[in-house]
């Protein structure tokens, strides 16, 4: 068994709290204000929507239909947080489309119906933490690592009311995996880079799916799916999609 650090992970060669400079400060999205006691209603329509954009996968639909994507926005943004569109979050990021969401969380599991959790998975790019949520449902751990410290923060303080005990959030560069949790059964990014990082085929389980944005020869973005089966890598190139850019380092 791999170790598992505890809520939040920290990375080797990462600062202790105490050497820690101040987070560029976000503040954490405050209450729901304006969804009131329909935010379920408003839910449901919204997951109706992504199973119309062809989304099947129950176990998919019952987690984005579970997590109040309200909780992650600003409260001047909450009347928006069921449409399906991208939202700023600070710090020039952006909250994922649900639609995107749960698609490459759908491409993630694989074979609808296989399991009903799959094995521990990596996230890149945690944001708000709105995704690290709902993928708490579908996978036994979510590992979720962020570039950017005042949003590790941020997604600290929207998911600590969730109590989820299977996310770890970690503060790093995500271009360097996180080796303490792997092999992984999935590896899902949410910024795009030139290339999938051979850290992440290394930190693959055999069986496992990587999910990535990847920006391609039109210098477009487009999702790549890459399977390991047998020690061996296949590569898919998906539709075209929009997402911040991967990069390297912390901040
Ligand atoms: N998962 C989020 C989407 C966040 S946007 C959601 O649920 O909506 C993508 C995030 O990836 C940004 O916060 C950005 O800072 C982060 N990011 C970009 N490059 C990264 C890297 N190398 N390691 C970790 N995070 C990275």
């Amino acid at each position: 068994m791999s170790r598992r650090p505890g809520f939040p992970a920290r990375l080797p060669g990462a600062p202790a709290p105490a050497e820690r400079k101040p987070a560029a400060v976000v503040a954490p999205a405050t209450a729901p204000r304006g969804l009131g006691l329909d935010s379920q209603a408003v839910r449901a329509n919204m997951v109706q929507k992504i199973a119309a954009q062809g989304v099947s996968d129950a176990r998919v639909l019952a987690a984005m239909n579970a997590v109040e994507r309200h909780r992650f926005v600003d409260s001047a943004l909450v009347n928006q947080a069921y449409e399906d569109t991208s939202l700023p979050i600070g710090l020039g990021q952006t909250i994922s489309k649900p639609g995107v969401v749960a698609r490459m969380i759908e491409l993630l599991l694989g074979a609808p119906g296989a399991k009903a959790r799959c094995g521990r998975v990596l996230e890149v790019g945690t944001g708000c933490g709105y995704q690290a949520a709902v993928l708490s449902h579908v996978a036994s751990e979510v590992y979720s690592i962020e570039r950017l410290r005042g949003l590790h923060e941020r997604a600290r303080a929207n998911l600590r009311a969730f109590r989820l005990a299977n996310v770890h959030l970690l503060f790093g560069d995500g271009m360097a995996g996180f080796a303490q949790g792997a092999p992984y059964a999935g590896i899902i990014a949410a910024a795009g880079g030139e290339a999938v990082p051979a850290t992440w085929t290394d930190q693959l389980a055999d069986g496992g799916r990587i999910v990535a944005p990847m920006v391609m020869a039109n210098r477009q973005q487009a999702l790549v799916v890459i399977e390991k089966n047998a020690g061996r890598l296949s590569q898919s190139i998906l539709e075209s999609v929009h997402f911040v850019p991967l990069k390297s380092g912390i901040a």
